[in-house]
């Protein structure tokens, strides 16, 4: 048991990653640095704040090589958690990670069934790095911590610990959506995962939508679970048990967005984005490469748009951010190469002498060069198939100060529940409507674009990322975080921003006014 927090009540965190990166430098010496992602972004404020445990995978197969207790204590020794790693050969990553979860339940649970690969090694190796999991949990936890496990690549962990004797209470929180019966009866193993999912205290969901069709699987396949539904939460009777259900969508540190979009690094970097760019209106896309963002759906209804409305020609441009990922799976690099043919044709159709209609762009941006382009773009086009939330929708928003930008939102992101009253919502299969709402989108009012950015950012400012943990833990233990016991010596602040590692950026400077912040003098 560890000597360095608190013995109990502490929360631990339980994900496939640790929220850092691991790298070895040219001379050999490894390097810590900030992990990016939805989970990552929402959870290291609250964890930094309250102390507590995160049990992940590392992020590389050599862990055994080098010190890593001795990197990852070093790592997070101002940050008032600490960090557990759970090690993992190359094959159990490639079979758990990129099989069962990433070519299985990662499609399949956002319906698009044709994408999975139902291998039963897949199946086999998430069950034994589940439980090796629950090994990691079992070694790092006391009987009244509060364990909360994270997302698909974990359904098994509570089952293990169960196994193993372990009682904590545990619940678990599903990042992605969750697929009506029709589309989760296909999956090989449904019925194990289903009680698996049951052996837990609380499952959140992201939306009420998410929630309903779980329920519907259960009341299909697990005839003999009795289900009350009173007000927000669903209450299963397991054998003597009760497992709560709930939908609890998770959001963004708002503030902290708000506040370093207001800095002068980030108003400089946007003022040079519109230099590069006179006399257009941007429109910006910035997604992870994946086939669930409807990336070249969303090229398409762009083409329309040119096509139908020559107005458009050299008044817009779409900035496309694709954000590398999950390259070792063959349909993500189709992906790239049909993304990368569309921008070429749809350049090649339009662009004119000083115009060129989209600026593609294949990396991960750093955090200044994000909100730049959130805070200087019109209009951010955001269109997945599919999505749990979408905290990009969420973080444009809370970045726009100037209240001049409008979101256009696909209907199929977890985020238009929140969202619909001030975003432009839209089926991203229906390119030719997406196409107006493009048109629609650059010839609004100011005052109708202010009127509804002060919604959606009213709307995200009270339900951000403090709301959602303080909800979840609500319904788990009852608690709410300023009930979480603080490290020991630990005063936290909002004056630098403690990511684990050696990437340390001080930006914050106290809580937000929001809404009319004066524009950067560049605009
Ligand atoms: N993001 C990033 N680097 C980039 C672009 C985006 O780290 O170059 C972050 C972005 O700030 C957001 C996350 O990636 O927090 C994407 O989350 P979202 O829920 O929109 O989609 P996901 O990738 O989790 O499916």
């Amino acid at each position: 048991m560890d000597q360095d927090v608190s013995p109990e009540n502490r929360l631990i965190i339980v994900s496939n990653r640790l929220p850092v990166v691991l790298t070895r430098g040219e001379n050999g010496s490894w390097d810590v640095r900030p992990g990016s992602g939805g989970l990552v972004t929402a959870l290291a404020p609250v964890l930094r704040n309250r102390g507590g445990i995160w049990i992940g995978w590392p992020g590389t197969v050599q862990a055994e090589d080098l010190h890593l207790e001795e990197l990852l204590a070093e790592a997070t020794r101002d940050s008032g958690y600490s960090l557990r790693a759970v090690a993992l050969t190359e094959e159990e990553q490639a079979k758990y990670y990129q099989g069962f979860s990433n070519e299985i339940i990662w499609p399949l649970f956002h319906d698009l069934q044709s994408n999975c690969n139902y291998d039963p090694d897949y199946w086999f190796t998430y069950q034994k790095v589940n439980r090796r999991f629950a090994d990691v949990i079992a070694e790092n936890s006391a009987p009244h911590d509060f364990i909360w496990i994270h997302d698909y690549h974990l359904m098994a962990v509570a089952k293990e610990l169960r196994v193993m004797g372990i009682r904590a209470r545990c619940g678990f929180f599903l990042h992605i959506p969750f697929p009506s019966p029709d589309i989760f009866l296909k999956l090989p193993w449904r019925f194990q995962v289903l009680s698996d999912l049951l052996e837990f205290d609380l499952l959140g969901f992201q939306t009420l939508r998410d929630r309903r069709n779980f329920v519907q699987c259960i009341r299909a396949l697990a005839k003999e679970v009795a289900v009350v539904s009173r007000g927000q939460m669903t209450t299963l009777h397991v054998e003597g048990r009760q497992v709560r259900v709930g939908a609890f969508p998770i959001s963004i540190d708002y503030a902290e967005f708000a506040d370093h979009s207001a800095t002068q690094e980030v108003a400089d970097t946007a003022w040079y984005i519109h230099e590069d760019l006179p006399q257009r209106k941007i429109i910006l896309g910035v997604d992870r490469l994946d086939y669930t963002k409807g990336i070249p759906q969303k090229l398409d209804a762009f083409r329309t748009a040119l096509r139908k409305f020559p107005d458009l020609h050299e008044k817009i441009v779409l900035v496309q951010v694709v954000v590398p990922s999950r390259f070792n799976i063959p349909k993500y690099l189709d992906l790239k190469t049909e993304i990368e043919r569309k921008v070429g044709e749809i350049n090649g159709e339009f662009t004119r002498s000083g115009w060129v209609p989209i600026h593609y762009i294949y990396r991960n941006l750093n955090r200044r060069e994000l909100l730049a382009y959130y805070r200087t773009a019109e209009i951010a086009l955001i269109t997945p198939l599919k999505d749990g939330m979408n905290l990009v929708a969420k973080e444009y928003c809370a970045s726009n100060l100037e209240h001049n930008g409008v979101l256009i939102l696909s209907e199929f992101a977890g985020a238009v529940a929140q969202l619909q009253k001030g975003a432009m919502v839209v089926n991203p299969y229906d390119v030719e409507g997406v196409g107006r709402v493009i048109y629609q989108a650059v010839c609004m009012s100011a005052e109708e674009r202010r009127f509804r950015m002060r919604r959606l950012r009213h709307s995200i400012r009270k339900r951000d990322v403090y709301w959602w943990v303080n909800s979840f833990l609500q319904a788990a233990i009852s608690k709410r975080l300023d009930q979480f016991p603080l490290v020991e010596d630990y005063a936290p602040t909002r004056e630098v921003d403690h990511w684990p590692g050696s990437v340390c950026q001080a930006v914050v400077h106290g809580p937000v006014a929001d809404d009319d912040r004066p524009s950067s003098p560049h605009r």
